[in-house]
């Protein structure tokens, strides 16, 4: 036992680890810290969006209270994310916050990079560990267009140089590849990738989008994101991690940098997936192509105790959905109610 009482963590969890039907466990947390985005990138905003009532949005004390009681069923890693999460104002305070919770191992954050220049050193005193910037486009024109923003490129491409001064490791690029748009970029990426020892992660379009903008003929595949890479410098891959929504490759000539694809909609490692999220209003959604969702807000905000908490979220977790494959079979289509920037992505 620790000194606070609680058992030691990594050999024995205070509540029974979340464990699914089909014997997946979590071990991590997406947050969507809000809904709320100052871009409105068209494969995600709806050209309007209407955002959730303030009174709706978790507290950082509810989000903290829900992270310590997932970390006390086997959650060891939490992703912050929205919407925008450095909309969310002194978000240093939360990662503070969740730094405490001793079984928490790494806390990384997935930003548009607006705020982040101005926001990198705090949150590296909080102790956010990792800063993935999502910038779709290396041509500030185009990538203006596809964020919905003027005037933004530089401040984003700012931030990301900030967040590798300040120390943040990783340090990662996230590129979502749209047929016709930046599919023409992807070696561009890849020279970013090898000139500043980065990680580039390139995204497959998921129809997750608030606009509906979404078509078969849109989505660029891993496989041939990988070609047009290996086209002109070949790549190794590395072993995948346990969990990981990313095959990541090392260039073979060994020069630094590496590239990930994440194949969520071709090839989408639903087997190991080991990640829950919850929403920005509270909601637990075990897996992001299903419509499940369980509402834990309301059981917090209605006085109830950690291990009713921790029963109703193992419940709803266990129910977790067996993945995309199912979906297709099932439904002949994958659809889903909140897109990305109401999930958490
Ligand atoms: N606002 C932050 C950002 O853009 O990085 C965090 C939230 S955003 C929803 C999280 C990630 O989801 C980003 O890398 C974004 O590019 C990606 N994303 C959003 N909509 C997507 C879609 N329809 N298909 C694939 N990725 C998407
Ligand atoms: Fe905002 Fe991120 Fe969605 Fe772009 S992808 S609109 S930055 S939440």
């Amino acid at each position: 036992m620790s000194n606070d009482g609680r058992r030691n963590v990594g050999l024995e969890h205070k509540f029974e680890p979340l464990q699914d039907r089909f014997g997946r466990v979590a071990r991590k947390l997406r947050v969507s810290v809000t809904d709320r985005c100052n871009f409105r990138c068209n494969f995600c905003m709806p050209v309007k969006p209407v955002w959730l009532p303030k009174s709706e949005i978790l507290t950082y004390e509810e989000i903290a209270r829900i992270a310590r009681i997932l970390a006390g069923m086997g959650v060891t890693k939490i992703r912050l994310s929205g919407g925008e999460p450095l909309m969310r104002r002194d978000l240093d305070i939360l990662v503070a916050m969740l730094k405490e919770i001793p079984e928490v191992k790494t806390i990384a954050m997935t930003t548009n990079g607006f705020h982040l220049a101005e926001m990198a050193e705090r949150l590296k005193r909080a102790g956010l560990d990792g800063v993935t910037v999502s910038l779709h486009s290396l041509k500030p024109e185009r990538y203006e267009e596809v964020v919905g923003r003027k005037g933004v490129f530089e401040r984003v491409t700012e931030g990301l140089k900030v967040a590798r001064e300040v120390g943040f490791n990783p340090v990662k690029v996230n590129v979502v590849v749209i047929r016709g748009c930046n599919d023409d970029e992807i070696l561009d990426f890849a020279e970013l990738a090898r000139k500043s020892n980065l990680t580039v992660r390139f995204i497959e379009y998921m129809p997750f989008d608030g606009r509906k903008f979404w078509r078969p003929e849109l989505l660029v595949s891993g496989e041939e994101i990988l070609q047009v890479i290996e086209s002109i410098y070949p790549l190794v891959p590395l072993p995948r991690e346990h969990g990981s929504t990313a095959q990541v490759y090392r260039f073979a000539d060994g020069v630094e940098g590496d590239i990930g694809v994440i194949t969520s909609m071709t090839s989408p490692f639903c087997s190991d997936c080991d990640r829950i999220r919850l929403t920005a209003d509270g909601k637990i959604v075990p897996c992001m192509f299903s419509r499940d969702e369980y509402d834990v807000k309301s059981l917090l905000r209605s006085g109830a105790t950690d291990e009713e908490i921790a029963s109703f979220i193992r419940d709803a977790f266990y129910r977790k959905f067996a993945g995309v494959e199912s979906l297709l079979r099932e439904h002949k289509t994958i659809a889903h109610v909140r897109p990305m920037y109401q999930l958490g992505g």
